[in-house]
């Protein structure tokens, strides 16, 4: 349309020159351009239309002229039409090719173009999608060094608690222990939940627990429950378990160590679960590892209670905590009876058995807060905080009868031991019998003469005939 428009106007200016008799026979030469458009126009655009109106006008217009001058050379003009005709006749394949051509390439460029804005678009959709991840991966990996900072469990399920529930979407998780012991079977050692919607009620964690680890079996992969497994949905369902459940089992060196339940989650977020799994399980086993090597330093390895520095150290806290508090504190100090004779008749294999189990019968016999521990080869020493004198003599007569009650087998010897006791009270066997104020004169020469009164009971009670209890006089 705008081609026709064009024609129209430049005819429009020929005729307005014609007109004005300025052009003269010049304007005969004009015309021929005017000839080869019209040509041009009918045999290789096919605008029929636009090349007939073009040749009406040069042929009338050349008419026109030949009539009003009279002049024989306007028969010139009509050769040199005929002229063009054969020209653009000549050239038509060769032009029209050439049109065909740039079509052509301009279809295909458009046609790249095309492609080349679809792969451009589809580039900076997966650059946006990587960007996400990268970030998503960068945040977890954070999380992953905050984990390496902690070294006990409650501390991690805390970082669980607050930095997992921000990246990834999930209504509860629970973070299951396995039993660490070489020769143990395969069983729950503790549980954690966390989450938005944690599980409080003990009893049902464990059984939840014990479910998960029933369905992951040996397997080494992850597990995923969906909402469509009905039989799976039935067996977890007394536990208010929210769908989809996914366990990973959580390996360090080919041992299954913990696993991992995700109740709830979403599948966008199932791979940051799967890296976050791999990082758990190495912080599992070293929190694992530290746990082991802190109880290795305070636990005597044969009895199984604190060494003689960690237990002198829980003694000053409780006794600063006694005079801070104002209330009384007891002290035992046990020893086995003619324990050298019983070494020399069985052996000490079965001596070091006996003491474990003399370690174990003082255990049983005294309460939680009590502070145990191992002060020399068969001597140990007990703190029985907010335990006055009197109780004190109850509390020392109720581990040595238990001590003496009990029959021993050890192997293939069945012994009886019996234990003295010797006992000594804060405040009464103080300086002065009263409470000393913290800050001025409270010192650590207390626990040692809280210790030396204990040691010269016990020395009494084994002048006195043994198995017995004998207080600081
Ligand atoms: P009493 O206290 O009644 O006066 O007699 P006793 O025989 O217990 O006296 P003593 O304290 O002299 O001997 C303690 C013995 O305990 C000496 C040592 O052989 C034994 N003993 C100390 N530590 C261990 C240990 O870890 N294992 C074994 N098997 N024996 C130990
Ligand atoms: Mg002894
Ligand atoms: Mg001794």
């Amino acid at each position: 349309m705008g081609r026709r428009v064009a024609i129209f106007f430049v005819l429009v200016l020929f005729l307005a020159l014609h007109l004005s008799h300025r052009a003269g026979p010049i304007y005969l030469f004009l015309a021929i351009p005017f000839l080869f458009l019209s040509a041009f126009l009918f045999f290789t655009l096919n605008d029929r239309v636009c090349a007939i109106g073009v040749v009406a006008f040069s042929v009338a217009a050349i008419a026109y002229e030949w009539v009003r001058s009279n002049d024989a050379s306007y028969f010139v003009s009509i050769g040199l039409y005929a002229f063009a005709l054969w020209v653009v006749q000549r050239y038509r394949d060769v032009w029209n090719r050439k049109i065909e051509g740039i079509e052509l390439q301009k279809r295909e460029m458009e046609k790249e173009t095309k492609t080349l804005e679809e792969r451009h678009l589809t580039r900076l959709e997966s650059l946006k999608h990587l960007e996400k991840r990268v970030n998503g991966l960068v945040h977890l990996f954070e999380i992953a060094r905050h984990f390496n900072e902690c070294l006990d469990f409650s501390r991690l399920i805390s970082i669980l608690n607050v930095e997992i529930v921000r990246e990834v979407s999930f209504t509860r998780g629970t973070v299951i222990l396995l039993k660490s012991e070489p020769n143990a079977e395969k069983g729950i050692e503790r549980c954690f939940s966390f989450g938005s919607q944690q599980r409080m009620d003990e009893d049902l964690s464990a059984q939840f627990a014990q479910e998960c680890l029933n369905v992951i079996g040996s397997s080494s992969q992850v597990i995923k429950i969906e909402p469509a497994h009905s039989q799976d949905r039935l067996r977890f369902s007394s536990y208010g378990t929210q769908f989809p459940l996914w366990l990973f089992p959580l390996f360090v060196e080919h041992h299954l160590i913990a696993v991992l339940a995700v109740e709830g989650g979403d599948m966008n977020d199932f791979q940051k679960l799967e890296i976050l799994a791999s990082q758990l399980a190495l912080q599992v086993k070293k929190i694992r590892l530290y746990e082991t090597v802190k109880e290795t330093s305070i636990l005597d390895g044969l009895t199984n209670v604190f060494v003689r520095r960690h237990f002198l150290e829980r003694f000053y806290e409780e006794l600063r905590r006694a005079v801070r508090f104002r209330f009384p504190l007891s002290v035992l100090m046990v020893d086995v009876d003619h324990f050298k004779s019983y070494n020399d008749e069985f052996g000490h294999l079965v001596g070091d058995r006996a003491l474990r189990e003399v370690a174990q019968i003082i255990r049983a016999n005294i309460r939680r807060v009590d502070v145990i521990g191992r002060y020399g080869g068969e001597e140990f020493l007990i703190v029985a905080p907010e335990i006055e004198k009197k109780q004190g003599f109850e509390l020392a007569e109720r581990v040595r009868s238990a001590v003496a009650r009990k029959r021993l087998q050890l192997y293939d010897e069945e012994i009886q031991l019996t234990v003295s006791i010797g006992l000594s009270s804060f405040p009464e066997d103080m300086p002065g019998g009263s409470l000393p104020i913290e800050g001025v004169d409270f010192s650590q020469d207390f626990v040692s003469l809280l210790i030396e009164k204990a040691d010269q009971a016990l020395y009494r009670a084994k002048e006195e005939g043994r198995n017995r209890v004998v207080g600081c006089s």
